[in-house]
């Protein structure tokens, strides 16, 4: 079976993980503070703090944005279920918002749903903004609409890493207040389980540390109140109810190790999606599209059937070409009905999703391979 996605890994990512077993810190040691200053440097944001997942990130950037019980948080209803299930774990409501073409958040529905939550006294405390497939969302009409108003913008770059919007990488953070990544195997780079939160504010850096490291600080100068003087250096403080959401050494190591072929990762990725665009042109398909002032980060090469996608899905699979769906829209899930959401409140959404279908796409992915998924997508879409 040929996956829909699928890590790459050298021996120099595996050498990098037995050297830490061998020679170093399991956890809290050298290789954390190392792949934060990489990532931070990489996407150009001033501050990073690595946690044991992006679900984990997702979390605590909503509890460093203040979002707690009876709050509302807006995100796409074309997401992995995290991202609204964060704000459910600060007891906050969730609410989402329509996508478009793009299918990212759409502005105008963005703008025409803050302009009735102002009039109704219930605006959003924190919007989650995800770049589906790893194509940004328009962060700077976004942010023109939400700044005004004192929203939090948290982006859920899960798919972007690598990704840029006008010229400057996802996770910048240059029109919001946090970007989590995910270093999930099927993500831009691995760690096997991990993941960051990258900001340009040292507040919200501070507390994203203190609620990834069980609310516990050592940090002399962030004592809340002077240490008596017999205290010595084993003096700590645990100053908010925080978790245990460290990332090991150890993952952080494979992180870094792959973090360095990144760019090649990306630019492997934008070839073969090129090579879809033009393989698949005279097929019955809608193919992606990225905006000029965008480089999509290809987490996902998703395009757009006509006829029964039921059955073109379980053919493809037959016929070894691991297809798949990305996403059920979140509020149709029976944990998200049960608030009251249904079928029809986000057309856009549910139409995307009633004829979506992902293609292969991974570094590692040949161009036979590909020419093989080709081939059994007409033949499956030429028996419809
Ligand atoms: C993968 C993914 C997540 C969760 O990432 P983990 O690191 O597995 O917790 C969140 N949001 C989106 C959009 C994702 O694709």
């Amino acid at each position: 079976m040929i996956p829909y996605g699928k890590h790459s890994l050298d021996g120099q990512d595996i050498a990098s993980v037995v050297d830490v077993l061998e020679n170093h810190y399991l956890t809290q040691g050298e290789m954390v503070p190392r792949f934060e200053r990489a990532l931070a440097e990489y996407c150009t944001a001033k501050h990073c703090v690595t946690v044991n997942s992006a679900t984990s990130g997702l979390h605590i950037a909503c509890l460093a944005a203040g979002v707690g019980a009876g709050d509302w948080v807006w995100t796409s209803p074309i997401s992995f279920v995290a991202s609204a299930n964060c704000a459910r774990y600060c007891g906050a409501n969730v609410d989402f918002v329509d996508v478009d073409e793009s299918h990212n958040i759409s502005v105008t529905h963005l703008a025409a749903r803050l302009a009735r939550a102002k009039v109704e006294n219930c605006l959003p405390k924190a919007i989650i903004l995800v770049h589906f497939a790893g194509n940004s969302c328009d962060m700077q009409q976004i942010a023109a609409l939400t700044q005004p108003l004192g929203i939090r913008l948290i982006e859920d770059a899960a798919h972007g890493l690598g990704g840029e919007y006008q010229g400057r990488k996802i996770g910048c953070c240059q029109y919001s207040d946090m970007a989590v990544l995910s270093f999930h195997p099927v993500k831009s780079i691995t760690s096997a389980e991990g993941g960051a939160v990258l900001t340009n504010d040292s507040e919200l850096q501070k507390r994203l540390l203190l609620l990834a490291r069980h609310g516990v600080t050592r940090d002399p100068d962030a004592m809340t109140n002077r240490a008596p003087v017999d205290q010595g250096a084993w003096y700590y403080q645990q100053q908010v109810l925080g978790f245990n959401y460290r990332l090991s050494d150890v993952h952080a190591a494979l992180g870094l190790s792959q973090l360095g072929k990144l760019d090649a990762f990306i630019a492997r990725r934008a070839q073969l999606a090129s090579q879809y665009d033009v393989l698949l042109a005279d097929l019955p398909l809608k193919l992606p599209k990225v905006a000029t002032d965008r480089k999509s980060a290809w987490h996902l090469y998703m395009v757009q059937v006509t006829g029964n996608r039921q059955q073109i899905f379980s053919r493809l699979r037959q016929a070894g070409i691991g297809v798949n769906v990305h996403y059920i829209p979140i509020h149709l899930q029976p944990y998200y009905r049960q608030f009251g959401f249904k079928e029809g409140d986000f057309p856009q959404a549910e139409g995307f999703y009633a004829n979506a279908l992902t293609l292969p796409l991974y570094p590692d992915l040949s161009d036979s391979q590909q020419q093989q998924v080709v081939a059994q997508l007409a033949k499956v879409l030429g028996e419809q």
